[in-house]
C-alpha cells in the first residue's frame, strides 16, 4: 500500500475530540513530543469517522516502535514540540521569530534543510527563507540555480543542450506565505510542511524532494506578522478579540505590499525579487493568501477573464495543471468547497507570482477562507455568499462542484487546505519536472524570436524634463533582470524587445487596453481585479518610444550591470547655486539644505519654470552629488526670489488605515519632507497653526475622516476605546480654523469629500455625485461610470504655484469618480483651477479603462482656493499613487512648498 500525506492531526487534538486521553499519554511517552505525525492511507480518508479512527489507532500503535527510532535518530523537533504549545490550535500562534527560531532549529537538526537570509525589513528583522531538498541536491545548490539561470535566458543554447539541462536541473519551486499579515494559516503552515519534507521517510516524498528544490518563505512581510500576532494576543479574550488593527500591517503599505511587484520600492519586495530574478531563477512560484470567511473554502487556478494580451498561454497550461492536482487532492481528502475560475483574473501583473507571467515563469495564487486570525468562526448556511467574478450565487457549478454547506471554521482547518495544495504542488514540479524547465526556455526562447530583432525601447536622456527619474526607469528594468544597454555617444538608454523578458518590457512600457469580456450577452463586463493602467514611462513621466534601431547604434552600445546616474555636483564657484524646478530630486536637494540649516530660496517668474536657488554651503556639494543634479553658480539673487523656510507638513492618519497614507508617508520621508503624522486627538485639539503649516488628508472618505466608519450605516465592529471615532465636527471645525489662520490643507482625491459640506462653505461640488450641490462622495455607480486606475489626459496650468515646473499636458492616475466643478467665488475667495480634462472626451483615456469618460469633459482636475492667507488644494486624481506616479509627484511636493510661502 503506496503512503500518501494526506493528512496530519496532532494526536493529542484529535483524541480530545473522542476521550481517549490514554492514548495521549502513551504517544508522549513513546515519542517525547507532544504530537505525534500520523501518515494514513489516502484509502482510508474516505471511510466514515469511527472506522477512521479504528484505522488510526491500529496505525499508530503500529508504527510506535518506528517512530520513536526515527525520532531519536534525527532529533528533528516539531513545530509543536519546539515551541510549547500546539501550532494550528485554536487561540494559539507563533510569531515571526518563533518561526525563525524554529525554522533556525529544524536547519539545524536536519540535512534537507538550509535558512537563507535575504535581507533586512522597514523594521529591522531578519527576512529569510528555508532551502529545503535532499542532502545532495542542497549540495550542488550552485550547480541547479546555473541550469535555472541558464533556461530563463536559453540564447546560444540548442535544444539538444536545453533537453539536456532539462534532464539534469532540479525544478526550483517558490512558496511564499503569508505577504499579507492577517492571513496568517500559511505562516503557520510552513513550519508543519517544512518539518514534514525534514522528516518524511516515505519514498515519494523523497522522490519528489529529490526532483525539486524547494524555496519556502514563511512571511513575505515579517513585520506585520509581528504586529498581528502581537495584536491578535494582546486583545485575546476580549470583545475585540481577532478584529482589525487600527494600523497598517506594514509600516508604510499595508495590504498594498502585493500591489508593489512592478515598482519595486519596498524593501521586503527587492529582497525577494533580487532573489527571484537575479539568483534563483524559480520555475514554478505558488502564492499562498486568505480571503472572505463568507464564500468558498479555496481558490485555485485556472484564474479568471480576462487574460493579459502578452503573457505566453503555456503559463496558464502549467497554472492549470497544478491547479488540476490541488483540486484532486483537495476532493480526494474531503475537502469541500474548492473553486476555480473566481475573482482572481489573469491580467494584472502587479502581484507577487503575477509579475513573473510576463518573465516566463508558471506561478499560481491559492486563497483560503479565513476565520478570526487564529479565532474560529461559525457560519451558518444562510450566510455563505457568492458574488463577484465566477460564482454569482453560492450554488453548486462545475467550477465549484462541491460547496461547503457551513459550519465551524479554524486556523486548523485553513492550514490543513494549505498543507494540502502545498503537497499537491510539490508533486505536481516533481512529475512535470523537465516538461516545465523546458518550458521556461520555450517561452524564453519565443520572446526573442517572435520580437522584430531591430526594434528596441529607446530612452533618450537628452529633452528629458526629469533625467534622474528616466535613469531610475532603466534601473528599475534592470532590477527585474532585464536586459538595459547604453550608448554612450548619443546617450541613450536601449532596452531590446527581442529578449527573454521582452513581453515584461513591452507590458510595462507600452498601454493598457482593458479587454472588455462579457460573460454573457447582453451583460455587463468583467471588472478589472485592481487597476488598468501600469504604463511606467506615461506614469513616470519619462520620455520613451519603441523604435527601429540601426545595427551600428545597437552594436555600438555596451549592456549595462549599473546604470550611470546623472553626475550631481557644483559647475564652478559662486555666491549662489540655482536649478530648474522640474526634476522631483530637486525637491530633495531643497528639504536636505533647509535640514541642514542653508538658506534656500524659490524663484518664480510668470511663464518660466520657478528656480530654486541655495546660498553657498559647506554641504551643498555633496548633496548636488548624492541627489545627481548639477547646480549652476550665480552671483546674486533674483529680485522675485522668496526665501523659504523650512515646512512644518502633518499627515492625517485615520484608524480604519488608509494605503494612501503610507505611501504618502514614504514618500515624503524618501524625499526628506518635514513630516508628522497627526491622528483624530490632535486634530480635534485644535491650534494646529502652532504646530504646522500644512496639513495632508490622504485618499480616504468622509466617514473614516469624520466618523472613524467605513460606508454609512450598518455594522462596523468597534475598535478598542482609544481607537474609536474620527475627527467629528470639532476637528472639521478646528481644519477650517487651521485654514483661516494661514494654513494649508491638502486634500487626496476623495479626501475631498470634507471641503464640500457647511464647515469649508467654498464653491466647489463633485460633478459625479448624485444628490444636490454640495452634496458629499460621489454616488456614481460602475454602470454608468468605471475607472478603475487608469492614465488619463489633464493639462495643468504651469503659471500656478502648484503646476509651476510641470508639464502642459500629464497623464493622471485616476481610479475615483471625481470631477470638480467649481463657480465663481465672493470677493474674500480666490479659485484657481490647476487642473483639467479635455474638452472632448476621446481624448482623455492614454492608458487602461475609461467607461463615462465624456462625464470627465471640461471639468477640473484639481483645484485650488485661498481665503486670507489660507489655502485648500484639492487633488481629484491620484499625484502620488502607490509611489508609482513619479510624473506627478511634483504637484503634491509644490503643492507643500506653496503652503510653506
Ligand atoms: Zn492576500
Amino acid at each position: 500500500m503506496g503512503l500518501e500525506i494526506v493528512a496530519r492531526k496532532s494526536l493529542s487534538g484529535f483524541l480530545d475530540l473522542t476521550g481517549h486521553k490514554w492514548l495521549l499519554q502513551l504517544a508522549k511517552t513513546a515519542c517525547r513530543v507532544h504530537t505525534v505525525t500520523l501518515f494514513l492511507p489516502k484509502e482510508l480518508m474516505m471511510l466514515k469517522r469511527r472506522t477512521l479512527l479504528t484505522g488510526v489507532l491500529i496505525l499508530v500503535l503500529s508504527s510506535f516502535g518506528q517512530a520513536q527510532q526515527k525520532e531519536k535518530s534525527s532529533a528533528v523537533p516539531t513545530p509543536s514540540a519546539f515551541l510549547g504549545f500546539e501550532v494550528g490550535a485554536d487561540r494559539k500562534l507563533a510569531d515571526y521569530r518563533q518561526i525563525t527560531s524554529y525554522f533556525k532549529a529544524l536547519a539545524a537538526a536536519s540535512n534537507r534543510v538550509e535558512i537563507q537570509v535575504l535581507g533586512k525589513t522597514t523594521l529591522g528583522e531578519d527576512m529569510f527563507m528555508a532551502v529545503i531538498s535532499t542532502p545532495e541536491n542542497l549540495a550542488n545548490k550552485a550547480k541547479y540555480k546555473e541550469i535555472a539561470r541558464k533556461l530563463a535566458d536559453p540564447r546560444g543554447l540548442s535544444s539538444q543542450q536545453i533537453d539536456a539541462l532539462a534532464r539534469d536541473g532540479k525544478t526550483i519551486f517558490l512558496l511564499t506565505c503569508n505577504i499579507h499579515s492577517t492571513e496568517i494559516g500559511s505562516s503557520q503552515m510552513s513550519m508543519e510542511w517544512a518539518y514534514n519534507l525534514a522528516t518524511s521517510q516515505d519514498p515519494e516524498i523523497l522522490r519528489r524532494l529529490n526532483d525539486s528544490i524547494v524555496l519556502l518563505v514563511p512571511s513575505l512581510n515579517p513585520d506585520g506578522e509581528i504586529m498581528v500576532t502581537e495584536w491578535y494576543r494582546k486583545y485575546l479574550g476580549t470583545k475585540y478579540e481577532g478584529g482589525e488593527m487600527p494600523y497598517l500591517y506594514h509600516h508604510y503599505v499595508g495590504h498594498d505590499d502585493n500591489r508593489d511587484w512592478f515598482m519595486l520600492t519596498q524593501i521586503e519586495t527587492k529582497n525577494v525579487n533580487r532573489m527571484v530574478y537575479h539568483e534563483w531563477f524559480p520555475q514554478f512560484w505558488l502564492d499562498e493568501h486568505q480571503m472572505g470567511e463568507n464564500g468558498p473554502r479555496i481558490y485555485i487556478p485556472p484564474n479568471a477573464d480576462p487574460v493579459a494580451k502578452l503573457v505566453n498561454p503555456l503559463v496558464h497550461r502549467g497554472n492549470n495543471l497544478m491547479g488540476a492536482a490541488m483540486g484532486w487532492r483537495l476532493e480526494e481528502a474531503g475537502k469541500s468547497g474548492v473553486i476555480f475560475g473566481y475573482s482572481f483574473d489573469a491580467y494584472w501583473p502587479g502581484g507577487t507570482r503575477n509579475t513573473g507571467w510576463w518573465k516566463n515563469m508558471y506561478g499560481v495564487l491559492t486563497e483560503v477562507a479565513s476565520a478570526r486570525i487564529a479565532t474560529p468562526i461559525e457560519i451558518e448556511s444562510t450566510e455563505l455568499q457568492g458574488g463577484g467574478k465566477g460564482l454569482t450565487t453560492y450554488e453548486q457549478q462545475i467550477n465549484f462542484p462541491n460547496p461547503w454547506p457551513g459550519g465551524t471554521w479554524r486556523l486548523r482547518d485553513i492550514m490543513d487546505y494549505e498543507l494540502l495544495v502545498s503537497g499537491a504542488a510539490l508533486e505536481t514540479v516533481s512529475k512535470y519536472r523537465q516538461e516545465l524547465l523546458r518550458g521556461v526556455a520555450t517561452m524564453a526562447t519565443q520572446a526573442v524570436q517572435t520580437a522584430d530583432p531591430n526594434v528596441y525601447w529607446r530612452i533618450p536622456m537628452d529633452g528629458q524634463r526629469d533625467p534622474v527619474t528616466a535613469t531610475r526607469l532603466a534601473a528599475l528594468l534592470l532590477e527585474h533582470g532585464v536586459e538595459v544597454r547604453w550608448h554612450a555617444d548619443k546617450r541613450l538608454f536601449l532596452i531590446p524587445a527581442a529578449q527573454p523578458y521582452g513581453r515584461f518590457v513591452d507590458e510595462m512600457m507600452g498601454i493598457q487596453r482593458y479587454p472588455e469580456v462579457r460573460p454573457a450577452a447582453n451583460s455587463g463586463i468583467l471588472e478589472p481585479y485592481d487597476v488598468a493602467a501600469w504604463s511606467l514611462p506615461l506614469m513616470m513621466g519619462v520620455k520613451a518610444e519603441r523604435v527601429s534601431i540601426t545595427p551600428d547604434v545597437q552594436n555600438s552600445s555596451l549592456q549595462l550591470q549599473n546604470v550611470t546616474w546623472p553626475v550631481g555636483g557644483l559647475a564652478s564657484t559662486g555666491k549662489y547655486y540655482s536649478i530648474a524646478a522640474h526634476q522631483n530630486n530637486v525637491f530633495a536637494l531643497a528639504n536636505a539644505m533647509q535640514a541642514a540649516g542653508g538658506q534656500v530660496y524659490l524663484a518664480q517668474k510668470t511663464n518660466e519654470t520657478p528656480e530654486f536657488i541655495f546660498a553657498a554651503n559647506p554641504q551643498l556639494a555633496a548633496n548636488a552629488e548624492k541627489f545627481h543634479l548639477q547646480l549652476q553658480p550665480r552671483a546674486d539673487l533674483p529680485q522675485e526670489a522668496t526665501q523659504l523656510k523650512q515646512i512644518r507638513v502633518a499627515l492625517y492618519k485615520p484608524y480604519i488605515p488608509s494605503h494612501d497614507e503610507g505611501w504618502t508617508r514614504f514618500l515624503l520621508e524618501q524625499y526628506g519632507f518635514k513630516l508628522k503624522n497627526i491622528e483624530n486627538k490632535e486634530v480635534k485639539a485644535g491650534n494646529l497653526n502652532n504646530s504646522y503649516d500644512v496639513i495632508i488628508l490622504p485618499d480616504t472618505t468622509r466617514e473614516v475622516i469624520v466618523d472613524g466608519k467605513e460606508g454609512r450605516g450598518g455594522f462596523f465592529e468597534e475598535f478598542p476605546p482609544e481607537y474609536a471615532g474620527g475627527i467629528g465636527k470639532d476637528g472639521l471645525h478646528a481644519l477650517r480654523d487651521f485654514v483661516d489662520k494661514g494654513g494649508t490643507l491638502i486634500t487626496l482625491a476623495n479626501a475631498s469629500d470634507v471641503i464640500y459640506g457647511e464647515e469649508f462653505n467654498l464653491p466647489v461640488r463633485n460633478a459625479l455625485a448624485s444628490g444636490g450641490a454640495t452634496a458629499g462622495r460621489a454616488a456614481t455607480t460602475t454602470s454608468d461610470f468605471n475607472i478603475p486606475g487608469s492614465l488619463l489626459r489633464v493639462y495643468v496650468d504651469t503659471n500656478h504655484p502648484v503646476g509651476a515646473g510641470m508639464p502642459h499636458e500629464i497623464a493622471a492616475f485616476v481610479d475615483s469618480p471625481i470631477a470638480f466643478q467649481t463657480s465663481a467665488p465672493p470677493p474674500d475667495i480666490q479659485r484657481s483651477v490647476i487642473a483639467w480634462y479635455p474638452d472632448d472626451a476621446k481624448d482623455i483615456l492614454v492608458s487602461g479603462y475609461a467607461h463615462g469618460a465624456e462625464r470627465l469633459q471640461r471639468k477640473a482636475a484639481a483645484v485650488a482656493f485661498t481665503r486670507g492667507k489660507g489655502k485648500i488644494v484639492m487633488f481629484g486624481f491620484r499625484v502620488q499613487h502607490r509611489a508609482q506616479t513619479e510624473g506627478t509627484f511634483q504637484l503634491l511636493f509644490n503643492a507643500i512648498y506653496w503652503g510653506g510661502m
